[in-house]
């Protein structure tokens, strides 16, 4: 008894201790607010750079029907001003721009073909919403042959958005932007792009691209597709009989090489963050804006926009993310459930325990 009534003494006199000190000093600074003030009172300037995933507008083919309504003009209207807000903006342009002809490969039935090709004046929605660089390697940069290859370079030339992905001819851009020189490539497991699966040759290229530029940006696509391939396996992934790549071996030897931002996607739904080196990867930014021909069910229609700054040598101090949703009347919205965010917590919690990343209920994330 007497131990017991002791022990309650001392409850008492914790709780009351406790409350006396709550009241009579400032409030305790969240772990956030510590982080937030640590990063940014860091070496500044900071370099924004915001990462999404796939971007297809609507496609004219097989019919207009595919197309959005007002020309495509208010599919992101509800994001442009986190697009528009960086240093450099980077997407994966999920298909061709080409107003019509080019070639379809293999496809006896058009209605049952996933061929995207896009009309040229949809440009004006990515450079309107601040589009610096794309990702041109990926399945179906080739869905309209060499014709819509050679249109597509041309309208992202003419339109100043820089591009890679392609082997032999484009595999590396350099642009300047807030001062800095930026490095770019991107990698795929298709016909034509630059092979995702060959560390050797993707260290190379990332290595040219480092000895040119301040801060180096890697792109890829790859690894299995859908709600069942969240999880980064670590190890070679294999979907509907072909090699997706390795895409955690791949993205810690581009690391290796030089890059500092890694940015995925493939999957179609998102996948874990990993701070590695302390370059920040991303390893699968999910659907950004896929209109039309996408499957938007379930995890397919939740993605994240990605937000990192960066110091002038490309070492990430913090992140914030944006958490989307789509469905198949409109583009990219806002998502007050902040589907993305809890997805992401979940997955870098399970994928990479130990990973130096704290991502925070309100998107924020930085280095713990
Ligand atoms: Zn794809």
């Amino acid at each position: 008894m007497s131990k017991l009534f002791s022990l309650t003494l001392l409850v008492f006199a914790i709780l009351f201790v406790g409350n006396s000190c709550q009241s009579q000093t400032p409030p305790v600074t969240s772990e956030r607010e510590t982080a937030v003030e640590s990063a940014t009172t860091q070496q500044p300037p900071l370099y924004t750079v915001v990462g999404v995933g796939d971007m297809m507008l609507g496609t004219n083919y097989p019919s207009k029907n595919h197309l959005p309504p007002n020309g495509g003009a208010d599919l992101l209207t509800d994001v442009s001003h986190i697009l528009q807000n960086a240093d450099v903006t980077f997407g994966n342009l999920e298909g061709t721009i080409l107003d019509e002809g080019g070639t379809v490969k293999r496809c006896k039935n058009p209605s049952l073909c996933y061929a995207f090709r896009s009309p040229e004046s949809y440009i004006q929605h990515l450079t309107n919403t601040g589009f610096d660089v794309v990702s041109i390697a990926n399945n179906h940069t080739g869905d309209f042959g060499a014709a819509g290859r050679r249109r597509t370079k041309e309208v992202l030339r003419d339109a100043g958005i820089a591009f890679a992905g392609l082997a032999g001819s484009d595999e590396i851009a350099v642009f300047e932007r807030a001062g800095k020189r930026w490095g770019f490539c991107a990698f795929a497991p298709n016909s034509g792009t630059c092979d995702v699966r060959n560390l050797a040759y993707a260290k190379r290229i990332v290595q040219q691209v480092a000895a040119q530029s301040d801060i180096v940006i890697v792109s890829f696509h790859g690894g299995a597709e859908g709600a069942k391939n969240q999880h980064v396996p670590k190890k070679r992934e294999t979907y509907y009989g072909e090699n997706r790549g390795d895409v955690h071996a791949f993205a810690h030897a581009v690391v290796d090489a030089g890059a500092d931002i890694v940015f995925g996607h493939g999957p179609h739904v998102t996948r874990a963050m990993e701070l590695y080196n302390d370059r920040i990867i991303a390893y699968s930014l999910g659907n950004f804006c896929t209109y039309g021909r996408f499957n938007l069910r379930g995890a397919a229609g939740i993605a994240p926009i990605l937000k990192v700054h960066v110091d002038g040598s490309g070492q990430f101090v913090y992140g914030e993310i944006t958490p989307i949703y789509q469905a198949k009347t409109h583009g990219p919205k806002i998502d007050s459930q902040q589907r993305a965010i809890k997805k992401l917590q979940e997955l870098t919690q399970q994928d990479f325990p130990n990973t130096r990343l704290k991502i925070y209920d309100d998107g924020t994330v930085f280095r713990n």
